[in-house]
């Protein structure tokens, strides 16, 4: 089982599966969205995804139709992406572990929007 929370601690999660894949994406709305060169995610089961605290802290945004983004509403710290068509499935922000996560990511996506100043 994985353990996450946010940056103010209001939003705790636990992923009560398995991790079925990792992937880091390198899309322009991920930059945004993490205010990084990327978003580190890892897909698991949505019915293994249990928010233990502060769902009601919780805010949902639409990136692009049928694409929803969750995210703290009072730090901000990115949670999930979720796709309508597949909400059976859940990518969670790998960045919001607490519990360390021992593999590597597997996938990269939209490498040709990955940023020049990355070092
Ligand atoms: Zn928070
Ligand atoms: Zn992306």
């Amino acid at each position: 089982m994985y353990k996450g929370s946010c940056l103010c601690g209001a939003v705790r999660y636990e992923i009560r599966g398995p991790i079925d894949r990792t992937s880091n994406c390198w899309c322009k709305m991920c930059q945004k969205q993490h205010g990084a060169a990327s978003g580190p995610y890892a897909n698991v089961a949505s019915s293994d995804l249990h928010w233990v605290q502060g769902a009601d802290a919780i805010a949902r945004y639409a990136s692009s139709p049928g694409v929803e983004r969750s995210f703290c509403k009072v730090c901000g710290s990115t949670l999930t992406w979720q796709s309508a068509s597949h909400s059976e499935r859940n990518a969670v922000t790998l960045g919001t572990f607490d519990t360390p996560y021992e593999g590597k990511v597997t996938h990269d996506l939209h490498l040709e929007s990955k940023p020049g100043w990355l070092p």
